[in-house]
């Protein structure tokens, strides 16, 4: 099975630097993590690591045949404290819903994250996660996850999908 990702990103008025990868399972590098560092290089990430500009109101939109996985999952969820992130799952090839606390969800579901949170328009949000420095490490130490609960949502029209408050504005779903 292959997980095929689209992706782009927005800072408000409209989508730009379309860019497509395909990664089968067990990828090094999974498709949606392959079009996230290929979209950044166009959003303003310097290559040598250095930000070209503030991307903090920057959305990034990707659409796929599968929710991310546990290990792409808690990626975004990362990347989203300081980023806005839309998920746009149009199947749930791999059965990865599971690993976001989802039972055979009706698709295409979206997903939005920001703030390390992961809001389910359509219905309440909700992904609470809690985060704690690792035992016996320093404040700068590496966080690790030690909560993490999502209710159940409902399925979603992605042309009427409302954001969460807060969300930047971006225009409607590419298609
Ligand atoms: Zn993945």
């Amino acid at each position: 099975m292959t997980v095929t990702t689209t992706g782009c990103y927005s800072d408000g008025k409209s989508w730009d630097s379309e860019t497509s990868a395909s990664a089968e399972l067990k990828a090094t590098v999974h498709a949606e993590k392959s079009v996230y560092l290929t979209i950044l290089a166009a959003a303003g990430k310097g290559t040598k690591g250095k930000a070209k500009k503030d991307l903090k109101n920057t959305v990034f939109f990707f659409s796929q045949n599968a929710f991310p996985c546990s290990d792409c999952k808690d990626y975004f969820i990362e990347q989203s404290r300081s980023r806005n992130f839309i998920f746009l799952c149009t199947d749930d090839q791999g059965n990865y819903a599971k690993d976001w606390g989802l039972t055979a969800p009706p698709v295409p579901q979206a997903i939005f994250l920001r703030g390390g949170n992961t809001f389910f328009p359509g219905k309440v949000t909700s992904t609470v996660t809690t985060k704690a420095p690792a035992p016996g490490a320093g404040v700068n130490s590496r966080w690790v996850s030690t909560t993490s609960t999502v209710t159940t949502m409902n399925a979603i029209n992605p042309a009427s999908c409302t954001r969460p408050a807060g969300f930047p504005d971006c225009p409607p779903f590419p298609t």
